[in-house]
């Protein structure tokens, strides 16, 4: 079809909605350059200011699906499923989920992106493993899928090119926060990895990119809409991302809180939302009929080494060096560490989930443009959580950094992270809502 982009713009900056061949004639005009990025991005904002019905939202998304390869598990032996992280501090979930899901019979085919700014990545974490690679053709994903029931890689080149254009044009012209556009992007990359039952880790609070519960939900909502308008089992956890998850973040740190987790032990908070998505996706995926079977049954294959031997067998066929997740202390390791000491005594209420992120950030264990080299041995450990007794002059937290100045640099910012009370506040709840079915 021949479109005249102009018109279209106009039609949807006029409030109209854009019928299926004309998103599709733009989406596709804009992956094969035909379309100028001007025109594409006054297409973005009128979305942005106009929205899109549940109908336009599933078409983009598979117009977006299509625009490049699409990875097939017809007659798989077992079911296919994912999940997806919105992003978070601490968020190590992946590589504890991924194992734990295929030790429970569940395919998991997962392709994970990079950290930026604030917020970490799982190829970055992955990546702290000497030689595991992070680069694995389709083929050869399929056949680590195959052999081992999961494998985590990065985006290729040709997986959702139009997603990979498209945002890093939302990202300079302001369009970024449109939940139609945003669930068109997500769900293109996930959708194309080709598993049938998705899972969502759709994160609120100061720290996540949906800053409240309202727009947290109504992202939720989107996704599962548009996974189901084209025969995805959907679920979403709406999740509090107000403080870190777990007691490390960084990326070999994060990689070493994910093997205790998989070897039955980690943070309670961890182990918790480990369990509920993977718990969530075994059930939409037929795996168990009911949560609390779910939820005691992957508890045990995190307490009895199943779920670690799957991480093995996954890291060791992609290449990584299996000893340092034998032996995580052979993880890359930063050559300075400072204690953060508390200035008081008391509970610890509050942990600030952005200012640790910024921590990190600084230290050098994220980046600000894509094309920025991480450090994967830095970051913070031993953190502290709320609910925790702390007396004057014990750590809050062990700072991991490239050198001593590096980390004294940042001990204060560091230490305003954490807020101590004279009270013991109630627990926050990290699962606030769940939302499937
Ligand atoms: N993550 C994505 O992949 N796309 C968005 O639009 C926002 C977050």
């Amino acid at each position: 079809m021949n479109v005249i982009p102009q018109w279209l713009i106009e039609k949807k900056r006029d409030g109209g909605a854009l019928d299926a061949a004309e998103i599709r004639a733009f989406i596709d005009g804009y992956t094969r350059g035909s379309i100028p990025d001007y025109q594409m991005s006054a297409l973005a904002m009128a979305i942005y200011f106009r929205g899109m019905t549940a109908d336009e939202t599933a078409v983009l998304t598979d117009a977006m699906m299509r625009s490049g390869d699409l990875v097939t598990f017809t007659n798989w032996p077992c079911p296919t499923a994912d999940k997806h992280s919105t992003g978070g501090i601490g968020d190590k979930i992946s590589l504890a989920l991924g194992p734990l899901a295929a030790s429970a019979g569940l395919a998991v085919p997962m392709i994970a992106g990079r950290g930026l700014g604030i917020t970490g990545g799982t190829i970055d974490k992955l990546e702290s493993i000497p030689r595991y690679d992070t680069r694995l053709s389709i083929d050869a994903f399929k056949r680590v899928v195959g052999e081992v029931g999961c494998s985590i890689s990065g985006q290729t080149e040709r997986l959702a090119p139009a997603d990979k254009k498209l945002y890093a044009l939302r990202d300079v012209t302001g369009t970024v926060p449109s939940i139609p556009l945003i669930t068109a992007s997500i769900m293109s990359k996930k959708l194309a990895e080709g598993a049938d039952t998705l899972v969502f880790d759709v994160k609120c609070g100061r720290a996540a990119f949906m800053r409240t519960r309202e727009d947290a939900r109504a992202l939720a909502q989107s996704l599962i809409r548009v996974g189901r308008s084209l025969n995805r089992k959907i679920g979403a956890l709406i999740t509090d991302m107000e403080q870190p998850l777990g007691r490390a973040v960084g990326n070999a740190v994060e990689v070493a809180e994910a093997i205790e987790t998989l070897k039955g032990c980690g943070p309670a908070d961890t182990r918790l939302l480990t369990i509920e998505l993977t718990a969530l996706m075994c059930e939409l995926a037929g795996v168990y009929t009911d949560h609390a079977t779910a939820r005691r049954e992957l508890a045990t294959r995190l307490d009895d080494g199943r779920a670690f031997e799957v991480f093995r067998r996954m890291v060791t066929a992609q290449g990584g060096d299996v000893r340092v997740i034998d032996e995580p202390n052979r993880l890359p390791q930063p050559c300075a560490v400072m204690d953060v000491l508390a200035p008081q005594s008391g509970f610890v209420t509050f942990v600030d989930a952005q200012q640790i992120g910024r921590v990190v950030l600084q230290l050098g264990g994220g980046r600000v443009t894509t094309a920025e080299v991480i450090d994967p041995s830095v970051g913070v450990d031993r953190l502290v959580q709320a609910g925790e007794r702390v007396e004057k002059g014990q750590p809050l937290m062990r700072l991991l950094a490239k050198d001593t100045a590096g980390a004294k640099a940042l001990a204060v910012n560091a230490a305003r992270a954490v807020r101590i009370g004279k009270d013991r506040e109630p627990e926050r709840i990290r699962v606030l809502e769940s939302i499937s079915g």
